[in-house]
């Protein structure tokens, strides 16, 4: 075999698409009906539904338990969106939100005679959304998952000549007739007699419209057909009862369907012998060619024909049906997307046009296509900027077959750092300070949002009371509610207070928002202009680099910003901060505390100066003053003069030796489980949590060895003061994902601003 052949063969292998063009049978159609009902019996708001949740799965709730949940979920929509795509899409959580509510709400046939309209802001991503969500429509309606079946009419020439064998003479005497009626030239007469005569033993026509084959089923008869067709089961009682297939009982076919059935009939007196010559065949979408999918930008004349004819495949089904008026195969541009989507990119130019026209069809449910009533039952989408609504001021008022979505600029914090990732790689996060490149998307958010907000000063009345972590207007507050998240720091009384219908006020209003501010395309711009002026290998971008960039050097960025956000936004992060250094000291550091005094109870039976090995942890203990002060510290709090410290040093040695030790331990209790153990770990948290970091923010010592640590020098500190800046830097990485030298920076910033002392 020579490469050629080879390479041949290879390809005729592995191309197997048109196996997924075959037609099958009714009666195939109706084995896989049954077998597959819920696939099957689908129509566009159906298999959208099952597009859009393939894609995107199910949705993840950070709160499962929580009573007062509203469903507010984080949806992953990288599949949908991203994956596969040439210009990703970031849908934020609220708005996919939205799109899951609202393809919900199709499938359990929620009214579906509207138009939807994805209304946003220039530079929101509108079209590009569109785009991404038409190709995997397009993608997912050619799968096997997402395949519905559509008529083809199978004349069989055979059977049907069969029957008028003494009538084609007939017909061919009166081509005459059809002369005039027609007006057919010479040409086209002896085109229709060739086709008369051709072979072959079928003439295939499908239906432009896309019909489902159990649409043939006429409507009075449905109900019992399936009745008879399928088992009791779950499936039939949905099929049945459900809103979401209304539609199977309710729905015509086109009226080439319809009048072919009818001819045939008439011709054949069985409907057995009509249903044997329809077939059904997988539905293609083809968003190029306007099969299933087709899509209009406002620039796109209109077509100077709009009623579509196929003149050959006319003169066969005349020819073969004799009686040329029965079956007229005319239809609409609509057709094409029948039981399919629909779009229109911005409404302006013959946009606009396109719109009025599809409202009134919408309104009617049908259009007239010459003197035929066309159905239209497809998935209409627009998309506009909110300035042109005044193209279409004259409908819009009082229409209620328009349903807008809102399609505002991002809101949620998340998917707004990581478009910055996606547009500059994910290495920019190394270039930053732990929760600088997320405030930087706050900046940008805040922009966006209202400043006040009535849902939230519904919830919190006085939002002065959380001045050191959230401005006066709660958007940083709001923005957290929004990216799904509920801080830890609100107050016990306003958690119970954040109520279902608490929550459904504040989600709503982002309805309203994000039609102003920074769009999309802006933020970009800004973060480029900050990134590469700031990133460098040597130093990470700090909050005050951030804050320098927003109101020194970009002062008419400022101006977007709300009065006193940023302020408010170094407040918080000042706050965090703090709260992740002081929980990396020690906060909550249940082994090291309990280290600390098991250490502390075995020591206190030696002598000053010694070296021992405690019998509880096995650590080597150098025995010196410094060692014991260093827990004492903990014990009795900051400023105690030197002889209580020795007295407290004293009672507690008798008290271990005099019970603890001999009544307790003795009698197989566990250290950790004796009271003078107890006590000393209440003093220990107690003490902790008051003032964990003051001891050492005194300590100049111990800033010298933050500064100094990774370095040769820091070998030379105390051997306490060691371990103690190690833990700290140690823990900060691991719990708060710092690098050392970001660790080492921010602990250096938190001592030098004085921070402790900021928030007691
Ligand atoms: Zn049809």
């Amino acid at each position: 075999m020579n490469s050629i052949d080879r390479a041949i063969s290879n390809l005729n292998q592995s191309i197997d698409d048109w196996k997924q063009h075959t037609s099958i049978s009714f009666g195939e159609f109706l084995d896989l009906l049954t077998a597959h009902p819920t696939r099957v019996v689908r129509n566009v708001f159906q298999v959208f539904h099952d597009m859009i949740k393939t894609y995107i799965e199910g949705g993840i709730d950070e709160y499962p338990d929580d009573p007062e949940s509203i469903h507010y979920v984080y949806y992953d929509c990288h599949r949908l969106f991203i994956e596969g795509t040439d210009h990703p899409f970031f849908a934020d959580r609220l708005f996919a939100n939205r799109l899951v509510n609202l393809v919900d709400a199709w499938k359990r046939g929620a009214q579906q005679n509207k138009i939807y309209i994805f209304e946003g802001p220039p530079g929101s991503g509108k079209s590009t959304f569109l785009n991404n969500l038409l190709m995997k429509y397009e993608q997912f309606a050619n799968t096997e998952e997402g395949m519905r079946y559509e008529v083809i009419w199978r004349l069989d020439r055979k059977i049907l000549s069969s029957h008028k064998k003494q009538e084609v003479n007939h017909f061919l005497d009166d081509l005459s007739k059809l002369l005039d009626e027609y007006e057919l030239t010479q040409e086209e007469i002896i085109d229709a007699k060739a086709a008369l005569q051709e072979e072959g033993e079928f003439i295939d026509i499908p239906c432009p419209s896309h019909d489902n084959p159990l649409l043939i089923i006429p409507k009075d008869h449905r109900r019992s057909f399936f009745d008879d067709l399928f088992r009791n089961d779950e499936a039939k009682w949905r099929l049945f009862t459900e809103k979401e297939y209304e539609w199977v009982f309710k729905t015509n076919p086109c009226t080439i369907c319809s009048s072919l059935y009818q001819a045939l009939l008439h011709r054949l007196k069985s409907p057995a012998e009509v249903f044997s010559m329809v077939y059904a065949r997988p539905y293609q979408c083809n968003r190029r060619m306007g099969e299933g999918v087709s899509v209009f930008n406002p620039g796109d004349r209109p077509l100077k024909q709009n009623i579509l004819t196929n003149e050959m495949l006319q003169k066969r089904i005349n020819a073969l049906l004799r009686d040329s008026n029965q079956v007229k195969y005319l239809f609409s541009t609509y057709a094409k997307t029948n039981n399919g989507i629909y779009g229109l990119m911005d409404i302006k130019g013959h946009n606009t046009e396109r719109l009025i026209e599809l409202h009134n069809i919408v309104s009617e449910g049908v259009h007239k296509v010459e003197d035929l009533e066309e159905n239209v039952n497809s998935l209409f989408f627009a998309l506009m900027n909110p300035e042109d609504k005044k193209n279409i001021a004259n409908i819009q008022s009082f229409s209620d077959r328009l349903e807008y979505i809102k399609m505002p600029y991002v809101l949620d914090l998340n998917t707004e750092v990581e478009i910055y990732r996606n547009v500059f790689g994910k290495q920019i996060e190394l270039n930053f300070l732990p929760r600088v490149l997320h405030n930087f998307g706050r900046v940008i958010i805040s922009s966006r949002l209202k400043s006040r907000s009535e849902a939230m000063l519904e919830w919190i009345e006085e939002p002065q009371k959380y001045g050191l972590y959230c401005d006066e207007n709660l958007q940083l507050l709001k923005m957290e509610i929004y990216t799904g998240h509920i801080p830890t720091w609100l107050e016990e009384e306003d958690w119970k207070r954040l109520t279902a219908k608490r929550r459904r006020q504040i989600i709503a209003e982002s309805e309203t928002e994000g039609g102003q501010g920074f769009s999309g395309r802006d933020a970009i711009k800004i973060f480029n202009d900050f990134y590469s002026t700031y990133a460098r290998k040597d130093q990470m971008i700090t909050m005050a680099i951030l804050n320098n960039f927003f109101t020194k050097v970009h002062p008419e960025l400022n101006e977007q910003i709300p009065h006193g956000f940023l302020d408010s936004l170094l407040r918080m992060y000042n706050y965090t901060i703090l709260q992740e250094v002081k929980e990396s000291l020690y906060y909550y550091n249940e082994e090291r505390i309990s280290r600390d005094l098991q250490n502390y109870l075995f020591a206190v039976n030696f002598e000053v100066g010694t070296t021992q090995t405690c019998n509880y942890t096995w650590d080597k203990l150098e025995i010196t003053d410094g060692f014991f002060e260093g827990i004492e510290l903990w014990l009795l709090g900051e400023g105690v003069d030197h002889d209580r410290i020795l007295a407290f040093r004293k009672a507690t040695q008798k008290e271990y030796t005099a019970s603890t030790l001999t009544q307790e331990i003795m009698f197989g209790k566990q250290v950790t489980e004796t009271k003078l153990y107890q006590a000393l770990h209440d003093r220990y948290v107690h003490n902790l949590k008051s003032k964990a970091l003051d001891p050492f923010l005194a300590n100049e010592n111990f800033r010298r060895a933050i500064k100094d640590y990774d370095r040769e020098e820091f070998k030379t500190y105390d051997k306490k003061i060691k371990s103690d800046v190690t833990f700290l830097i140690k823990n900060l990485c691991s719990k708060f994902r710092y690098t050392k030298n970001g660790a080492r920076e921010v602990c250096i910033y938190v001592i030098d601003n004085d921070l402790a002392r900021q928030f007691t």
